[in-house]
């Protein structure tokens, strides 16, 4: 057999601890020198961004080291699992860029295998079923300083046990009248070594297995041997199950089967959001938001839908690294990881969400002129468009004030700015509604000289604004999304509080806004930049009648300093 090797190009970079144990082993020649890893969700919810790092970890060690990953569903619990989680799983592994080929597995493909390993551990008199009640359970459990007490029927005989595990599986017994246990020791200061469940009685039809069976393995009995039956090299979970780790070891051990080995890293945690499937599913079910594919959700599909890509999700993943220490990330970096994404890929447009008239009064009544942009600065092959420019034009209401401090650099009476790809024009009167004082009109002149190919097409004002032409512009739909919290973290309650209390009101405002009419070609799920505002994609709401764009993110971070539409 070939020798395996670390590939070259990439050892430059400094190894995180998940690399530095892999690369140990193939040099010691652990499994061959072969890496092989999983992704095991359960399918119970919808993937988020914290499994999407564990996704980018798992199938990037194997490709780094030319290995291979399984998707293997952990559907040990039928109540909670249904097959829709299992199709939305697959469509998001896939979406993030990531193939297992033809290693498409469920723990319920072994639920036979592990009941045989289950009856290994009874020969051995490793497990013994228990009559006591959940309750009686836990009340002999103990503590972790106190230790438990032995179950009363932990002394039944090898040939009682299996015959009772049989019967527990023909369906003799109703839910919760008994269990398998694991015969290990109930004064561990390791509570999960406390003679742990193995299986439970459950009458309840499975997504795949139907009504075939009605006892279930624990996740704990199920995980590590599916590990094992699919010679899994690197086991690598997130800390919780640091703990459970001897107890893994124990039933590989016991049962005298295949080691892979189980590693440790700290979960991803976001600030501004939640990452339980729990919080996300109340969420869901109590309209909080429009589903698990709300744009300003956690979720892979929700941040598909808000506008990210796979790969400032992959990129965010590499940068965050993997920890041994439980910690949070702020939300920005993935912010930014998407705004340097879509630097790079989106066409720019002009649009306003918040629209003022602006009349120039020297440009001649009923001429259009079209002018051109280019559509990408960053990319040149995307060319350009053409910008149809006219008298009466609108800008951001904001763009204007009236009575400006010194550092404003955008329009004002008697000030001159650059209209971008266009003219620069100087305010000289304001027109307000007299009833409420708001501005209605902005008069201003053109400099003709200043366009692109004129004489004075570089001279310099301050500042440079977006616009559309008022009769060319094409009315949208924009969904402005915000974090989903106004707290950073959630989870931190205050007396009397619960995560929900922290729900951001303003996290969706929809503004109609005025769009140049290249926008026209826009369609769903592409992506642009809405210039000097930020990153916006198109949503399946979209109609060619009426265009709904939903914000990615604005093009500064200004989260914090009050919702300027505008940068
Ligand atoms: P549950 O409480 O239902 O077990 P879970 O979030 O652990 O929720 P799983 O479907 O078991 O969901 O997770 C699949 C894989 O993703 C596991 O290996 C898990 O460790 C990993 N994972 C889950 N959440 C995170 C996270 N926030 N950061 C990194 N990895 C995660
Ligand atoms: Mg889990």
């Amino acid at each position: 057999m070939e020798e395996p090797k670390i590939p070259e190009e990439k050892a430059a970079r400094s190894l995180n601890f998940l690399e530095e144990i892999i690369e140990e082993d193939i040099r010691n020649g652990v499994n061959e020198g072969r890496v092989h890893t999983r992704f095991p969700p359960e399918p119970n919810g919808y993937l988020h961004i914290g499994h999407a790092k564990s996704i980018c970890l798992n199938f990037g060690l194997a490709r780094r080291y030319n290995g291979l990953t399984n998707l293997r569903f952990d559907d040990t619990n039928p109540v909670k699992e249904d097959v829709e989680y299992v199709d939305s799983i697959m469509a998001d592994v896939r979406w993030l860029g990531f193939d297992w080929e033809d290693r498409l597995f469920y723990a319920s493909d072994y639920f036979e295998q592990i009941y045989d390993y289950a009856m290994v551990l009874i020969r051995k008199e490793k497990a013994y079923v228990c009559d006591m009640t959940a309750e009686e359970m836990s009340e002999t459990r103990g503590t972790p300083t106190r230790p438990g007490k032995e179950s009363p029927f932990r002394t039944r005989s090898v040939e009682e046990n299996i015959d009772l595990f049989n019967r527990m599986r023909q369906g003799e017994f109703p839910d919760g009248s008994r269990v398998l246990r694991a015969k290990i020791d109930m004064a561990s200061p390791n509570m999960h070594m406390r003679d742990p469940v193995l299986y439970r009685i459950l009458h309840a039809h499975h997504h795949r297995t139907g009504d075939q069976w009605c006892i279930y393995p624990m996740y704990d009995f199920a995980h590590g041997q599916s590990d094992s039956i699919e010679k899994i090299t690197h086991s690598i979970c997130t800390l919780e199950f640091e703990v459970h780790r001897p107890l893994y070891e124990w039933f590989i051990r016991e049962i005298g089967i295949y080691a892979p080995r189980q590693i440790e890293f700290a979960r991803l945690n976001v600030t501004y959001t939640v990452m339980s499937k729990r919080k996300l599913l109340e969420l869901v079910q109590q309209g909080y938001v429009n589903g698990w594919d709300d744009p300003r959700m956690p979720t892979i599909c929700g941040l598909r839908r808000r506008g990210f890509t796979p790969e400032s999700i992959r990129n965010f993943a590499e940068t965050i690294g993997v920890a041994k220490r439980d910690n949070v990330i702020d939300v920005s970096l993935l912010e930014f990881c998407i705004r340097e994404d879509l630097n790079r890929k989106a066409n720019r447009l002009m649009a306003v969400l918040d629209p003022v008239k602006v009349i120039l009064d020297n440009y001649p009544d009923d001429q259009v002129e079209e002018l051109e942009s280019v559509s990408n600065p960053e990319d040149e092959s995307k060319g350009k468009r053409k910008l149809p420019f006219s008298k009466t034009l609108f800008i951001e209401r904001d763009d204007f004030m009236e009575d400006p401090p010194n550092k404003f650099f955008r329009l004002a009476p008697g000030r001159e700015v650059r209209l971008k790809a266009a003219y620069i024009i100087r305010c000289e009167s304001i027109v307000k509604d007299p009833a409420t004082g708001k501005i209605e009109e902005i008069h201003c002149t053109y400099d003709p000289m200043t366009k692109s190919g004129m004489p004075d097409s570089n001279r310099k004002v301050k500042g440079t604004l977006h616009w559309v032409s008022e009769q060319q512009a094409v009315k949208v739909e924009v969904r402005l999304y915000d974090r989903l919290f106004v707290k950073e973290n959630p989870d931190d309650l205050e007396e009397g509080k619960t995560y929900k209390d922290y729900l951001n009101p303003d996290s969706l405002k929809v503004v109609t806004a005025l769009v140049e009419p290249e926008v026209r070609n826009a369609k769903v799920s592409e992506k642009y930049q809405f210039e000097r505002i930020g990153y916006f994609t198109v949503d399946a709401d979209s109609t060619p009648e009426k265009l709904v764009f939903n914000r990615v993110v604005p093009l500064k971070d200004s989260w914090g300093k009050g919702d300027k539409v505008t940068g």
